[in-house]
């Protein structure tokens, strides 16, 4: 069965910092990055581990200002029959 997969891709420049997105991810990827203040003066939101992210999209969904993309794709495991 096809394991979901996904990426993130945050516009940190347009980030306003607020947090919602680090709080509904599932897996716990996203965190404010307390070294970097973005162009607006707030810390953005970044990806912890781009591999883990299972492309549920909860955090696009949640970001107020649609900062977010998800790209969803698929993790199919093949099977040899040699
Ligand atoms: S798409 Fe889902 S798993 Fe991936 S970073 Fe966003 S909330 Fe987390
Ligand atoms: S929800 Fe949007 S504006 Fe808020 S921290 Fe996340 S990416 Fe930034």
């Amino acid at each position: 069965m096809a394991k979901a997969k996904g990426c993130t891709h945050i516009e940190t420049d347009r980030c306003k910092g607020c947090g919602l997105c680090v709080v509904v991810c599932p897996l716990e990827l996203l965190t404010l990055d307390e070294k970097t203040i973005n162009i607006k003066g707030y810390l953005p939101a970044i990806s912890k581990d781009k591999t883990q992210c299972k492309g549920c999209g909860f955090c696009a969904m949640m970001c107020p200002d649609s900062v977010i993309t998800v790209m969803r794709t698929s993790n199919i495991k093949r099977v040899s029959h040699a």
